[in-house]
């Protein structure tokens, strides 16, 4: 399967009229200026000069509601990508948007233009949850919008928060079964985080809402990765960018966020599988696929560490005929 490397234009709260009770696009991502259309040429050119002409290529939109800008200007982003599709430099355009922002002519539109991927911010598929957040739209308006994508011949994604106030680790669970049954290809899990100047900040402040432990969303996460990878749905992202104002907690009021954070939800994964493993001796030799070696081993090798405490040697063997999930063990 060929590599697929994405070339990211980030368009920060650019057509989002919306304020979510969480949201500060800008503080999220550091970046205070959307990109304008005449430097995405730059962005595009710069990014192709570093990627093998072999490897499959994609322009994403990230960061605002794309379909919530007028046509026009969603053509004036569009327009400048349509020569490196139409000479087959680029494979393919991917955009994130809100579900209230999708209706047939949007849809027709994007067709021209080789959009392949639309992500939609579903969040949470509880209603209440929903109403909490002050997102402006029902699970309903999640489950047409996905139909009409997929009728129309579009790779779906829905991306999914977890901790959200009202958020329960079953109603993450149910938001996630939904989003498989309705047909998403990918999806991303974000733990909700209080971000500086945002509504949910004042909530913080009052005590009315409370953010999930890192524990917690560690824990969240590994049930619903499970549950994805069961059904074949692709987990693009775990765990926010680490964009500077988190990583120098400028723009973090609370929450959990980790720089690694996939790192650790991984590291639970394989704590979990590797709970009750056994070899005759007291020499344990653990053999995964090479891209989970890292987390097998566990994030500051907690994992090792804590096998360690039953064998007298433990070592991890990557093995490029496993898949990922699978592992064996042997004495050494
Ligand atoms: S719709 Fe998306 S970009 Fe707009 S405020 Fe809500 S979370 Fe932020």
């Amino acid at each position: 399967m060929k590599t697929h490397y994405t070339i990211p234009i980030f368009i920060p709260e650019k057509a989002c009229p919306f304020r979510c009770l969480y949201c500060n696009q800008r503080n999220i991502s550091d970046r205070q200026d959307s990109i304008s259309p005449a430097s995405v040429k730059a962005v595009i050119d710069n990014y192709l000069n570093t990627i093998p002409a072999s490897a499959g290529k994609r322009i994403a939109f990230f960061g605002g509601s794309f379909t919530g800008m007028s046509i026009a200007e969603q053509n004036q982003y569009l327009d400048i990508t349509l020569p490196y599709t139409k000479n087959n430099l680029v494979d393919e355009i991917q955009l994130s948007t809100r579900p209230d922002y999708i209706n047939q002519k949007i849809l027709d539109n994007l067709k021209q233009y080789k959009v392949k991927i639309i992500e939609l911010g579903a969040q949470s598929l509880d209603d209440e949850v929903l109403s909490n957040s002050g997102r402006g739209h029902t699970s309903y308006t999640v489950q047409e919008s996905s139909k009409i994508i997929l009728n129309n011949g579009f790779d779906l994604g829905l991306q999914m928060m977890i901790g959200l106030p009202g958020d329960t680790i079953e109603k993450s669970l149910m938001t996630a079964q939904k989003i498989i049954d309705w047909g998403a290809k990918y999806t991303r899990i974000y733990p909700t985080l209080v971000i500086k100047d945002t509504d949910l900040e004042d909530m913080y402040n009052k005590g009315l809402y409370k953010p999930l432990s890192l524990e917690e969303a560690v824990e969240w996460s590994k049930y619903l990765m499970q549950l994805f990878n069961d059904n074949g749905v692709i987990i693009l992202r775990v765990g926010l960018h680490p964009s500077e104002g988190l990583l120098t907690g400028k723009n973090l009021v609370a929450g959990p966020f980790h720089v690694s954070f996939k790192e650790l939800v991984m590291t639970d994964v394989w704590k979990d599988r590797l709970s009750n493993v056994k070899v005759e001796g007291k020499r344990l030799v653990i053999h995964t696929n090479p891209q989970q070696i890292n987390y097998a081993i566990g994030y500051c090798s907690s994992n090792k560490k804590q096998l360690l405490q039953s064998f007298d040697y433990v070592n991890f063997v990557a093995d490029g005929n496993l898949n990922t999930a699978d592992f064996y063990c042997s004495e050494s």
